[in-house]
């Protein structure tokens, strides 16, 4: 692909942002690369910075992703039990 990749970084490297369930990556404009969890279940690999519009490819495998972000969000330390009448 003959796109404007800046660098690859393993997803270990990135840093995972719980709150807006994002991975993000500092960029030497000082702005950060972004990339949703959302889209890197969705195969997507390029986290763009919005400020300079420079892109990263993620190196990742699906099953290293955070465990939230599933519609069912689990509830740590807690074990729920299904109930159903
Ligand atoms: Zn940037």
């Amino acid at each position: 692909m003959a796109e404007n990749i800046y660098d690859e970084i393993e997803i270990e490297d990135m840093t995972f942002d719980s709150d807006l369930q994002i991975y993000h990556y500092p960029c030497p404009c000082g702005d950060r690369f972004e990339i949703a969890i959302a889209d890197l279940r969705d195969k997507e690999d390029i986290a763009v910075c919005p400020s300079c519009s420079l892109m990263i490819r993620v190196i990742f495998d699906v099953n290293d992703l955070a465990e939230s972000g599933d519609e069912d969000l689990k509830t740590e330390g807690q074990v729920q039990v299904p109930v159903k009448a």
